[in-house]
């Protein structure tokens, strides 16, 4: 008899592992999400307005991986977004990630192009380096340039967005915004990108729309018999799943205050990023990405959090030495269980991309297939 499968989630990573179940092995998914809409913090949805709004931070899809955009693609079409983002460095509009057109925005150009210059020498064309690696220079205007660049777009943004400074958040964190020896203004430059056409909740819609799999919302885990399934994918937080018996798993949230604006545009860029001042990160504007119509615009700041359990959502989980050994703990109960799986940014408590969660839902489920 073929077995019955429980997914906790409805996110990418639970809505990938239940397809392919249904799909390729042909058996029954029960997939409950408690919140009253699928596709977890990647939900978004039509206002009255006709625009798209991400409800939970802008989502932008991008991969270097054929595989996951192969198994996308099969349930979405694309459009042919390319992310940009702007920086406003204490007034000055230019590029983020800085590259090398950074340069010519906020130095006179003599200077600037005597950085690069001297940028091109140290560094091959194209190279990106994380800001705590270029901050080591020899030369004085390099090291001149390192420090700019570390306070003027990493230390109070990091400092907001994580509660300490770059140099205490783990370096993965940072490097994923590098100094890039370019003249490509894109954030990504992966192969693939894009917004899907009609939205990421009808992606994932899709993704569930198979006779095998049925959707509970508004359930808890607690809520159902688990006993009756064969196996169980939990994309909830690997410590909520152990009822907390180590402690909590920190993570930060975020905040989005939405304001609507009786007119077409609020500001230049989908994205505008505030590493200098205010007490927000970022100002994300909704109808940048599938370039929706509509005489009023709407935005969210972005305020940055502790998360706080019954408070608020978790958003980040946070990459340091001491939550990384409280994670293992679990993990090692988690190891002990023969027929629960743990998957995605909660469960493996690992700041995934989108694309990332989808990876690692289809590497377990061909390991479990075998
Ligand atoms: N970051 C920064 N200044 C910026 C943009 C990013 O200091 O203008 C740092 C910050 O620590 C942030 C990290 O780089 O958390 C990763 O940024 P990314 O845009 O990848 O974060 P996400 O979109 O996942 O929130």
């Amino acid at each position: 008899m073929s077995n019955k499968n429980l997914v906790v989630g409805s996110g990418f990573s639970g809505a990938t592992i239940a397809r392919l179940l249904a799909d390729e092995l042909g058996e029954e998914v029960l997939v409950i999400d408690k919140k009253p809409h699928i596709a977890g913090n990647c939900y978004d949805y039509r206002d009255e307005n006709g625009i798209m709004i991400h409800k939970y931070g802008s989502h932008i899809f991008h991969t270097k991986s054929e595989k996951v955009w192969k198994f996308l693609k099969k349930f979405t079409d694309f459009n042919t977004y390319m992310h940009k983002v702007i920086g406003l460095l204490d007034g000055i509009e230019t590029h983020i990630p800085f590259n090398l057109n950074t340069l010519y925005d906020v130095f006179p150009n003599s200077f600037a192009s005597k950085l690069e210059e001297k940028l091109l020498d140290v560094f091959a064309i194209n190279t990106k380096v994380p800001i705590l690696e270029f901050q080591r220079q020899d030369d004085d205007d390099l090291k001149f340039l390192a420090n700019y660049v570390y306070e003027k777009i990493f230390l109070y943004y990091t400092t907001k967005q994580w509660g300490v400074s770059p140099k205490e958040v783990d370096g993965a964190v940072t490097a994923r915004v590098p100094v890039y020896l370019s003249k490509d203004n894109r954030y990504f430059q992966d192969r693939f990108q894009g917004i899907p056409l009609e939205g990421y909740t009808k992606v994932v819609e899709n993704m569930l729309d198979h006779k095998n799999i049925k959707v509970k919302l508004n359930t808890e885990f607690k809520d159902i018999n688990s006993k009756e399934f064969d196996r169980i994918f939990y994309t909830g937080p690997i410590d909520e799943f152990f009822e907390y018996k180590y402690g909590q798993l920190p993570y930060r949230s975020v905040n989005f205050k939405f304001e609507t604006y009786n007119k077409e545009h609020y500001q230049s860029n989908a994205c505008v990023n505030y590493p200098c001042n205010y007490d927000f990160t970022r100002i994300h504007e909704y109808k940048y990405y599938l370039d929706d119509k509509s005489d009023k615009t709407v935005i969210a700041k972005e305020y940055s959090e502790d998360f706080e359990l019954g408070k608020n959502e978790r958003y980040y989980p946070i990459p340091k030495p001491e939550n990384e050994e409280l994670y293992k703990k679990y993990l090692e109960d988690a190891s002990k269980l023969s027929n629960v799986y743990f998957l995605g940014r909660l469960g493996d408590y690992k700041y995934y991309d989108m694309d990332k969660a989808i990876l690692r839902a289809i590497e377990l489920f061909e390991q479990i297939k075998g």
